[in-house]
């Protein structure tokens, strides 16, 4: 095995997806399965579909066509580019769009191919992120996407909790309700998708307090980790160690805590600072800023306390741990989903699927 990897666990995902998938149907919602964290990855992807997700959703199209011979609706999350319009109507099933510029494209391009393709309108609902924030805009392009040939309006969405950190609630989400149900009346069409959010609108079914009118909600974190987003508790009955990482022992020495000779900047600028706790077992693993952040991972070793790193090292303090670490040896890591994205997208560490 080559080192560092990250290993991930299909069986635990699966049974994540379905705890997920069983709640959001219970009320009435069905799931997108969010593949970017792992960068679309079909055989993990593949864990999703098991656990019964009704469609699967990335934010890049590059992921998509990576996932193109499953047979399940997909969802290109991220707005997308112009330059890009004909492979997303190639690709993707559904886009979300906000802006009347790229869905004529988009419908050009549908039209040409002879494909429809569908399109969710974003609303924002204060989170300043994507989306229509002014009303009166989205009738107006209501009104014309209606009108096109190619794509088809199939509903409206909303994104929370992403830029703003506005936590998805009756109010925020009670007034997409209304505005689909006044998009429908004022233009007598039919809107097949309410999408409510992400990760972060999990904890109103947790809650036993689901919003009337949402039927959809496009889940990644919570399905990775087993953790709603909008106050970060864990759902109970999931697994947060899907996917772990392994890195290997390159060094074991005992040195002195604080550094000797003046102080200048780190390898990133910054001036670093110490306290002195005398002479410490000092472990470097073979893994750095290039691969992930070091925040976003934590030791299963709880004896193991992380001491900093540089692009390509990162250094633990070992005394603490009843575990006698030599060189060669394996360091496990519980991740973040930060980690687990920087991680999967690094070409230096290698994916170890179980
Ligand atoms: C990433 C993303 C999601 C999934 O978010 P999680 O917090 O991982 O559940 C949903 N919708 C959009 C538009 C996204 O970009």
């Amino acid at each position: 095995m080559k080192y560092p990897n990250v290993e991930i666990d299909l069986n635990k995902l699966t049974h994540n997806v379905k705890i997920m998938v069983n709640l959001c149907n219970k009320y009435g919602i069905t799931v997108a399965g969010v593949t970017k964290v792992f960068c679309g990855y079909p055989e993990i992807a593949k864990a999703y579909i098991d656990g019964g997700v009704t469609y699967i959703a990335d934010s890049r199209i590059e992921n998509l066509i990576k996932l193109k011979d499953f047979n399940i609706p997909k969802m290109l999350l991220r707005l997308p580019m112009i330059s890009e319009a004909d492979r997303v109507v190639e690709y993707a099933d559904i886009s979300l769009n906000s802006e009347l510029e790229t869905v004529k494209v988009l419908s050009k391009e549908a039209f040409k191919k002879g494909r429809c393709h569908n399109i969710i309108l974003m609303v924002d609902l204060g989170d300043l992120r994507e989306g229509y924030y002014n009303e009166n805009e989205i009738y107006e392009a209501v009104e014309h996407i209606i009108k096109m040939d190619g794509v088809k309006l199939i509903g409206i969405g909303t994104n929370l909790t992403c830029y703003g950190g506005v936590i998805p609630d009756a109010n925020n989400l009670g007034r997409l309700v209304k505005l689909s149900k006044d998009i429908e009346n004022r233009f007598d069409i039919d809107l097949e998708i309410i999408s409510g959010g992400n990760s972060s609108s999990l904890y109103l079914l947790m809650d036993n307090k689901p919003i009337e009118g949402i039927n959809n909600l496009r889940l990644g974190e919570s399905l990775v980790l087993g953790v709603e987003t909008a106050y970060g508790n864990r759902i109970d009955d999931t697994y947060d160690d899907v996917f772990k990482l392994a890195a290997e022992i390159i060094e074991v020495k005992y040195k002195p805590s604080v550094p000797t000779g003046e102080i200048g900047r780190d390898a990133f600028g910054k001036i670093p600072t110490f306290v002195d706790k005398g002479i410490r077992k000092r472990i470097i693993c073979a893994i750095g800023k290039q691969d992930v952040e070091i925040d976003a991972i934590f030791p299963l070793d709880e004896g193991l306390s992380i001491l900093g790193g540089s692009s390509d090292h990162l250094i633990l303090d070992g005394t603490e741990s009843k575990i006698d670490y030599k060189i060669g040896d394996k360091v496990h890591f519980k991740l973040s989903y930060g980690g687990i994205l920087r991680l999967m997208t690094s070409e230096y560490v290698k994916k170890k699927i179980v």
